[in-house]
């Protein structure tokens, strides 16, 4: 598969950067014509997970920090949110519909199975001293030629 662009941003894990990093995100894979619902879906996951290293990566920081990395191909993305914060301590566990460690903050635990059924592919990868790094594919099914003109 080729790359035909790739872009990388990187934010403090504050919550007003939740709109700035869905945005930034939509914005840029815009230019594969996704349809409407494709990037609701993509914007929609990419919530969940940045959302999820502002809430439960960082509990004793205020300086943690959030990378996006997003790859375009001909038909399809794959986005990364990486965070540096204190990993999770069983991702089986973490993945299962309505498991959650803050209950008590109306957190219903579905992020992860958001993020599972609106993208083709969900990937975590954990390491409980440097973070969390989850990886997105999509496949965009309405791209137009347009993009040819980048290859
Ligand atoms: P909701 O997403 O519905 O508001 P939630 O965030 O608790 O609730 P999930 O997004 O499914 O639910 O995450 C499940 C659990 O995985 C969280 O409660 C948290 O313990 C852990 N977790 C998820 N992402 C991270 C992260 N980036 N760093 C540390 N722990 C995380
Ligand atoms: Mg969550």
């Amino acid at each position: 598969m080729k790359e035909l662009n790739s872009m990388e941003i990187k934010f403090k894990a504050i919550s007003k950067n939740e709109s700035f990093a869905r945005a930034s995100v939509a914005g840029f894979c815009s230019q594969l014509n996704p349809t409407i619902d494709e990037l609701t879906d993509i914007k929609t996951a990419v919530s969940e997970a940045v959302t999820n290293s502002i809430v439960h990566a960082y509990p004793n920081k205020t300086d943690g920090e959030i990378v996006i990395k997003v790859k375009l191909y001909k038909t399809s993305l794959v986005i990364e949110i990486i965070d540096f914060g204190i990993g999770i301590k069983d991702v089986e566990k973490a993945k299962q519909p309505f498991y959650t460690t803050k209950p008590d903050h109306e957190r219903s635990g579905m992020g992860f199975t958001v993020m599972e059924s609106f993208m083709d592919s969900l990937q975590v990868e954990n390491n409980e001293k440097n973070g969390v790094k989850i990886t997105l594919f999509k496949e965009i099914k309405s791209i137009k030629n347009d993009i040819k003109q980048l290859g």
